[in-house]
């Protein structure tokens, strides 16, 4: 089982409701377990245009899917929650990214992992932080304890909306 860190955002469509049925639709995939979610966070939006502000969270699966299913699924279910791919960076009811799959970097037209924007993001950096039990350390050699110290918070709330893991049944 590889671990894989999701980070999950939300603007529009009740954002709070659509993190939580996000939850629930990752915690169904197949060959995955979900093992641990962070506190919800509210961050003002990056993007074009006066955008509602979003709720963040980042989880933590284990997963025998490889990479690219996996991105599939997340596509899958942002489609599911009524996503609409037109304005960049535009106001979105769920925006699934893979931060980081196992050790490893993969470079292709469709992924890259780590996500290249980590780094530069509080509302993933900090819930990164609430849900790891040590130092996570990139695979190229950065850790998040620095990062974090890069990254300043200014503007990002953690909010007391919780995310809960059902441990629903499910056949694999
Ligand atoms: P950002 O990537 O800056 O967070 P975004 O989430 O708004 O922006 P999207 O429109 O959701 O960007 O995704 C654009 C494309 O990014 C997707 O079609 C996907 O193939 C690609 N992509 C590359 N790497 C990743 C990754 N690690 N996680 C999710 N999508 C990725
Ligand atoms: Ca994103
Ligand atoms: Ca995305």
């Amino acid at each position: 089982m590889t671990p894989a860190y999701v980070a999950l955002g939300s603007n529009l469509g009740q954002p709070q409701h659509q993190l939580s049925k996000a939850v629930a639709a990752l915690e169904m995939l197949p060959d995955t377990q979900l093992v641990r979610v962070s506190s919800i966070y509210r961050s003002a939006a990056v993007g074009p245009g006066t955008q509602p502000d979003y709720l963040n969270a980042v989880l933590l699966l284990t997963t025998n899917l490889s990479a690219t299913v996996l991105l599939d699924a997340m596509h899958q279910i942002e489609r599911a929650q009524g996503r609409v791919r037109d304005v960049h960076w535009g106001a979105r009811t769920l925006d699934l990214d893979l931060l980081l799959y196992g050790n490893i970097e993969i470079t292709s037209s469709t992924l890259t992992v780590p996500h290249p924007r980590l780094q530069q993001r509080n509302f993933v950096l900090y819930p990164l932080r609430e849900i790891s039990d040590t130092n996570l350390v990139m695979p190229d050699g950065s850790d998040l304890d620095t990062l974090l110290r890069q990254c300043p918070d200014d503007g990002l709330v953690r909010t007391d909306y919780r995310l809960l893991i059902n441990q629903r049944t499910k056949s694999r």
